[in-house]
């Protein structure tokens, strides 16, 4: 099984999630940039995260031969802060990076006023630097969020298929779908989809613009939730080509159309980083 998470946040994990990453298939992730849990309190503090997720993050995954590329955005929650949103203005530099793939997470966490402006903000910059867009559904009032989030979009003018819309579960798979934008599953150990919910989804929706993720991060999550829904779906029925569509074709396609995704496994040298050489392996 090979497979592509199309969204998880590596730089809140461990080699030691690289290395089962690694043995259980996983070739090639996409990290979006999200909020950190501890609230950031200037624009500098995204930027160094920024070139994290474009220098450091790929040279450390290709240590363990996985193909690394990224989304950029201010997150919803984020946005709400005076303090964070001068980063808005620092987004272009970044969107034109090779390793950029998408606009993201953008969409809502509480539905402000805040949120509304940046969503739409970030919606125009994917239009205008011709990138996919990365969507987050917020956790609670999923359903309203939901719709309110097809309407931005679809006010936006980007095109539904160069939009995933994340965190979906069976109450709004179905918006989902009628919109024309990709659906994105976050698979967890504890909430929201699990592994046998999400092959329930397959079945009764199909594999066509269908996204699986591990959205792991800082909470409590698990990178191989992608590997386990996989086995779910052979042990329902469904076949290995039908795996490799969900794990491995669909994240290709939609992120391919930023026209920057390669998949060729990266050479292991020194991490590209804007400026300076950083020495590494000493503490
Ligand atoms: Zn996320």
């Amino acid at each position: 099984m090979r497979i592509f998470d199309p969204h998880i946040h590596m730089t809140s994990r461990t080699t030691d999630d690289y290395t089962r990453m690694a043995a259980a298939g996983v070739r090639a992730v996409v990290e979006p940039a999200f909020w950190l849990g501890q609230p950031r309190t200037n624009p500098g503090s995204f930027t160094d995260y920024f070139d994290s997720l474009i220098g450091w993050e790929p040279y450390r995954a290709a240590q363990f031969g996985i193909v690394h590329h990224a989304t950029i955005a201010l997150n919803p929650k984020e946005a709400n802060d005076p303090r964070c949103r001068p980063v808005l203005d620092l987004l272009p530099r970044y969107l034109d990076k090779d390793r950029v793939v998408a606009v993201g997470e953008i969409g809502y966490d509480s539905m402000t006023p805040e949120e509304d402006d940046a969503f739409e903000r970030q919606l125009a910059l994917a239009v205008e630097h011709d990138l996919p867009a990365l969507v987050h559904t917020p956790h609670r009032d999923k359903a309203r969020g939901t719709r309110r989030t097809l309407e931005v979009v679809a006010a936006s003018g980007i095109a539904p298929e160069r939009v995933a819309v994340d965190h979906l579960n069976e109450v709004t798979v179905g918006l989902v779908r009628d919109s024309g934008c990709w659906m994105g599953f976050s698979i967890y150990p504890e909430t929201k989809m699990s592994p046998p919910r999400m092959v329930q989804i397959l079945k009764q929706y199909g594999l066509d613009r269908m996204l699986v993720n591990s959205a792991a991060d800082w909470g409590v999550s698990d990178p191989l939730l992608t590997l386990e829904t996989g086995t779910a779906m052979l042990a329902a029925g469904f076949t290995d080509d039908d795996v490799d569509r969900v794990l491995w074709r669909n994240p290709v396609e939609f992120y391919g159309q930023s026209g920057r995704l390669d998949l060729t496994p990266a050479v292991t040298g020194e991490p590209t980083f804007a400026g300076s050489s950083i020495k590494r392996g000493g503490s």
